[in-house]
């Protein structure tokens, strides 16, 4: 099932059989199921909080995260590409980076790890990926951008029938949450009488801190990197760094717990003076931006796919549903795979009078993936008891699975699909990539070269 949905074939979309939809949040999910919804709407209206003009996105309170390093995986850019075809190369025109496998570093407890070839990256500020986004939506000729604050919904007959903003009631034919995490539509669900999807939370605690350097070379040698450490490796300072548009540099450095970066450039210098050189080099040019700080507390995410009560013509995407842990990079390809899901439940005609399970079914396929290799990996840092033995076991493999695949390319490979949401974690768990794991950690073991003991390493984060 996730293979058909990370499909990146153009749907074959029926004769349109909405009159008005509308998206609530005009961030990346919530533009891109705008995108999604106007194949199948005469009208789509996005309700957004803050004013944002169609060229600028910086600057607003709505999406506090805008500053710090977001990285596309491939899956998301492959997503965006296939809704709005040309993006990567507009991308690149406008001063975006695409790096290709030679062009990104990698190291795991100061190893350097091998680059596998479906490592292709395209970097550039959040705020830029959105602004490109709002423009290629906007443009589409039947979707318009409201300002104003979504407070409620009005609903008959058990289905959505309007969206109050502003204190006005706004018809629509199906309405979609995009307001991210902090989303307020389970509250509303449950004061008008309907269900509230269960909320799952973890514990993460990730703090970071992202500061913007001066760049010189137009074309680096590398344009992404990242430095990632073991739960008990001794150092705790972790590092990514990627070229975006401008000209600039975009350096973030991750801890957990209690260490957190301090919004200073003194101390963030001395952090990077832990890491390997590259980073170091770039912490010394000149910055272009303060050092800018963030702190998430939770992942969480919401079931609407157990909720029994739910109103008809009504879905929700993106952080609304799933807010994982951000070392992992998934929000936004996940916001992207969301929209897929939309699209295939639309494209298959289904009954808009009845609830969307349909589309909750397949949007959890998503969530499921990418919930189940992130909160693995944060739950071997936090957990404080024993995990019962096949839990152990299953963690025992993937450990190998990621320690071989800093050191053998046909297991970069494979696990870089599973990390970058190209594929389902589950083409991880087949005899061939296990036995192969197995062997290429023995043989390195063995052959005294520094890698790192497969327990210990966690498999955190992309460039
Ligand atoms: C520190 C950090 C780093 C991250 N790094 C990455 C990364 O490397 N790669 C990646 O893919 N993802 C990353 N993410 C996740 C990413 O930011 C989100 O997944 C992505 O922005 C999609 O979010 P969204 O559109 O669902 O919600 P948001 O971006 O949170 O947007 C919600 C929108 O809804 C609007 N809104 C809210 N309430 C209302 C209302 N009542 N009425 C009208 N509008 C409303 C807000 O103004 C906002 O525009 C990171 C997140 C954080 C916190």
């Amino acid at each position: 099932m996730f293979t058909g949905l990370s499909s990146t074939r153009q749907p074959e979309v029926p004769a349109r059989s909405l009159r008005r939809a509308i998206v609530l949040g005009g961030s990346v999910a919530g533009l891109l199921a705008a995108r999604v919804l106007a194949d199948h709407a005469d009208e789509v209206v996005v309700v957004e909080r803050d004013e944002v003009g169609e060229d600028d996105a910086g600057g607003r309170r709505g999406v506090p995260q805008q500053f710090q390093v977001h990285t596309l995986l491939p899956a998301g850019r492959a997503q965006i590409e296939r809704w709005f075809p040309g993006f990567t190369g507009e991308a690149v025109d406008r001063g975006a980076v695409l790096s290709l496998s030679h062009q990104v570093q990698a190291w795991a407890d100061d190893v350097a790890a091998v680059q596998a070839p479906n490592v292709v990256l395209l970097s550039e500020s959040r705020t830029f990926l959105e602004t490109l986004l709002r423009r290629r939506t906007l443009a589409l000729g039947n979707v318009h951008q409201v300002n104003g604050v979504a407070e409620g919904l009005r609903y008959r007959d058990g289905r959505v029938t309007a969206v109050r903003v502003g204190g006005r009631d706004l018809s629509a034919d199906f309405v979609v949450d995009a307001m991210g995490r902090a989303s307020r539509l389970s509250d509303w669900l449950h004061d008008d009488g309907w269900d509230r999807p269960e909320l799952e939370r973890m514990r993460i605690d990730v703090n970071y801190a992202t500061a913007y350097f001066r760049r010189a070379e137009q074309d680096p040698p590398t344009g992404a990197a990242i430095s990632r450490f073991s739960p008990h490796y001794r150092k705790r300072t972790q590092a990514a760094l990627t070229a975006v548009e401008d000209m600039q540099w975009m350096l973030m450095l991750t801890t957990y717990g209690a260490d957190r970066p301090a919004p200073d450039l003194d101390d963030f210098r001395a952090r990077c003076a832990d890491l390997p050189g590259l980073f170091q080099d770039i912490a010394r040019q000149e910055p272009v931006s303060e050092v800018r700080t963030y702190h998430q507390a939770d992942a969480r995410r919401r079931h609407f796919d157990r909720a029994n009560r739910l109103p008809a013509r009504l879905a929700a995407v993106g952080d609304a549903v799933a807010s994982f842990n951000p070392v992992y990079g998934q929000g936004m390809s996940s916001a992207a795979l969301h929209a897929s899901c939309l699209s295939e439940y639309l494209c298959a005609g289904p009954d808009l009078d009845r609830p969307a399970t349909g589309f909750f079914r397949s949007q959890k396929v998503v969530v499921d993936a990418a919930w189940d290799l992130s909160t693995s990996g944060d739950a071997q840092r936090t957990e404080t008891t024993r995990p019962p033995f096949p839990v152990r076991l299953q963690r025992a493999l993937v450990n190998q699975v990621i320690t071989a695949s800093t050191v053998d390319l046909r297991i970069a490979t494979k696990f870089n699909d599973v990390a970058f949401m190209l594929a389902h974690p589950s083409t991880l768990a087949t005899p061939s990539v296990l036995l192969r794991s197995l062997l290429v950690n023995l043989r390195h073991r063995r052959s005294r070269r520094a890698v790192p003991e497969p327990a210990a390493v966690e498999p955190v984060p992309v460039p």
